[in-house]
């Protein structure tokens, strides 16, 4: 099974299924790209554009026309039937609301071949919120990619215990394929591999800001200077974005809502929520 797949479909063409999309097609995978309407199609088509001139700046491989013809592979749809009634893969990448994922699932449970495998793209939903609604709990995993994918490159695979080995293989050879590096976990852990470690990581770096035990600056020498690492957690945050992180804080337990209430008064109040937007912890030019 583990070369079967050939023909991906990705639900959703927002910021990252627009990538993870894109990153397929360039790597010579056809891919139907599906979103709810033409009118988001539209300015899908666009973002698949600029992907085109992002990679043909920014990744080694992607001259000489490599990026314009990884268009070609790219079929856009708002026909979520046609878009996988030949698919072997189905990558959904739509908005994290579970009750939403859950009625796609039910969708795609009766639309899709058997034999499709699904995988989620989901940050912070398991995979078993939503097997008992795909119809094949044995074909149904994570796939979970970063921001950047042609840069940042880990697929993190996850399936539940439902999940047939052979599925898993086929996953990370695909991963493989579009030139991820597959990050295999055995078994479900909310945050992944990535999240479990960067979450406390930034939240310790932010109680040191917040408390007023050291600046920001000295926070990240101290970590770049004693580990070697060449960057820290408040370039991570500007890296980031400062909006994600906030998020996640303002959901969680009453202190991680105190780091939240001041990375908002002191930070994104103030427009400075990243290396995006210019300014974050540092100022860029
Ligand atoms: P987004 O809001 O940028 O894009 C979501 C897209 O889904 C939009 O184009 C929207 O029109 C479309 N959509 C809405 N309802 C739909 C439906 N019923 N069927 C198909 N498409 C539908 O969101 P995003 O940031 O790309 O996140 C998508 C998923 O990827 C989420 O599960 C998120 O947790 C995950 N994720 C996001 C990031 C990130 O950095 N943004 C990183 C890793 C994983």
């Amino acid at each position: 099974m583990t070369d079967s797949i050939k023909k991906v479909t990705v639900l959703g063409t927002g910021v990252l299924g627009s990538q993870i999309a894109f990153q397929s097609a360039f790597k010579g995978f056809t891919v139907t790209a599906y979103d709810i309407n033409d009118k988001v199609l539209e300015a899908a088509k666009d973002r698949f554009g600029k992907l085109a001139d992002t990679y043909a700046n920014e990744v080694p491989d992607a001259s000489d026309g490599k990026a314009k013809d990884a268009l070609s592979r790219l079929t856009l749809t708002s026909d979520l039937a046609a878009a996988v009634a030949d698919a072997d893969l189905v990558i959904e990448a739509i908005p994290e609301i579970l009750d939403l994922k859950r009625e796609t699932y039910q969708k795609l449970a009766t639309l899709a071949p058997a034999e499709t495998i699904f995988a989620t793209n989901s940050s912070t939903l398991l995979p078993s919120d939503l097997k008992d609604s795909t119809g094949r709990p044995d074909k149904f995993l994570a796939l979970h990619f970063a921001n950047r994918v042609w840069q940042f490159n880990t697929a993190e695979i996850m399936g539940t215990s439902d999940t047939d080995p052979a599925v898993f293989a086929a996953v990370v050879e695909f991963a493989k394929a579009i030139g991820m590096v597959p990050i295999e976990l055995h078994k479900e852990k909310a945050g992944y591999v990535l999240n479990s470690l960067l979450v406390p990581f930034l939240n310790a770096a932010a109680e040191l800001a917040a408390g007023g035990y050291a600046d920001p600056s000295a926070v990240d020498d101290t970590w770049r200077i004693a580990t070697g690492a060449p960057v820290g957690p408040f370039q991570i945050y500007d890296i980031i974005g400062l909006t994600t992180p906030y998020n996640i804080m303002a959901n969680g337990d009453a202190e991680a809502q105190k780091l939240a209430a001041w990375l908002k008064e002191n930070y994104i109040d103030k427009g400075k929520l990243g290396l995006a937007t210019g300014e974050g912890f540092y100022k860029y030019n």
